[in-house]
């Protein structure tokens, strides 16, 4: 049985147990995740016999490739997706399907339960993200492979660095040294904020110069084989000037406490709480303002999430970010994030960047 095969029948059970006979997938990181299709513009309806992939010519030679074991469900030029669905609906007899409600618009909602008038349609929410949270083999490696690229790049350019350089030079170099070393893309458009621009947590680049300030922020990650990395690190280009040095190591020794804390059987809140308490001693409680860390996988922000008021549990496979920050408007912020897997006795972290404030030196 294909990994896919696995995922799509560890759903069929989630069908059984809320007696629902099918569901319609139209999420399309989630249908990738069910086929291992990476096109777009398909669905999927999933029975517990049937899986159907409804899709138009475009996809045709690629599902053939892609995903030799489904079942599809090809529309011509000028017919609707709605058609496919209630056409597959009416063949194989399914009267009650689910729909993912957190992914779909109100329009497209009308506009199903207009086609499927004999239909019943049953909101469903996050049951695929759920299965998503924990990874399997496959998905831990390249998330491992996403943080060695990262990794790399991040090694180029930091050797590289120049005064004169801007913000956009760093974050459009780092890209480039990612998909050089062969990664798919960013993860996401990287933070590169020199100075008192760190203190806005997501900074876009700018034209500032690393040579305005004494320390630059660098958030970044790659995209390697559809699965991401997520890192953060302070690259110091001039003095380490005392309040830099008292600050960081608040946030490092946050970041470790949180890092510790991460083992199957604890809870989200549990891992926010030992980082945001040092924090919170060191009298920076207010300028740490979001929450600690989230799962990463297909997507950038995906469950779990690590926050007060989770009372979600980690267990083995799950991976997640632990960046802690602290903000102070005027003269910056610090931010230290990595990538750590929940492994059967605790966790280990994927990423490896060096940490330690003065191996962020740039000499
Ligand atoms: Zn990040
Ligand atoms: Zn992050």
């Amino acid at each position: 049985m294909t990994r896919f095969a696995k995922r799509r029948d560890k759903l069929r059970s989630q069908l059984r147990k809320t007696k629902l006979e099918s569901l319609l997938i139209t999420n399309a990181t989630n249908v990738g995740y069910l086929t291992g299709f990476t096109g777009d513009d398909s669905y999927l309806i999933l029975s517990a016999d049937r899986c159907v992939m409804l899709s138009d010519q475009r996809f045709t030679t690629q599902l053939e490739e892609e995903c030799p074991d489904l079942d599809v469900e090809i529309r011509g030029p000028g017919k609707k997706m709605l058609d496919s669905i209630a056409a597959v609906l009416k063949k194989l007899k399914l009267t009650t399907v689910g729909f993912e409600a957190s992914s779909m618009t109100v329009a497209l909602h009308s506009a199903l339960k207009a086609a499927l008038a004999k239909c019943e349609l049953v909101e469903t929410t996050g049951w695929v993200e759920q299965l998503r949270m924990v990874k399997d083999r496959d998905e831990i490696d390249r998330t491992r492979r996403a943080c060695q690229l990262a990794r790399r790049a991040f090694e180029v350019v930091r050797a590289t660095l120049t005064p004169e350089m801007t913000e956009l030079q760093v974050a459009a170099d780092l890209e480039y040294q990612a998909r050089r070393f062969g990664g798919k893309c960013m993860s996401f458009p990287s933070i590169v904020a020199v100075g008192p621009r760190s203190a806005l947590p997501h900074a876009n680049p700018t034209a500032q110069r690393l040579g305005a300030d004494d320390f630059v922020l660098i958030d970044w990650g790659v995209n390697e084989a559809l699965y991401m990395s997520d890192l953060t690190r302070i690259l110091v280009t001039g003095k380490i000037l005392p309040k830099l040095r008292k600050v960081y190591g608040v946030v490092l020794k946050a970041q470790l406490a949180g890092i510790k804390a991460i083992r199957p059987g604890v809870t989200a809140e549990a891992v926010d709480q030992a980082a945001r308490s040092v924090i919170a001693k060191a009298g920076y409680g207010k300028q740490f303002g979001h929450s600690l860390g989230h799962g990463v996988g297909l997507e950038i922000h995906e469950a779990p999430r690590l926050g007060a008021g989770r009372d979600l549990v980690l267990k083995p496979g799950m991976i997640v970010t632990v960046e802690p920050g602290i903000y102070l408007p005027g003269w910056g912020g610090v931010r230290i994030e990595d990538d750590v897997l929940v492994t059967r006795d605790g966790h280990e972290v994927l990423s490896s960047v060096p940490k330690d404030l003065d191996q962020c030196v740039v000499g």
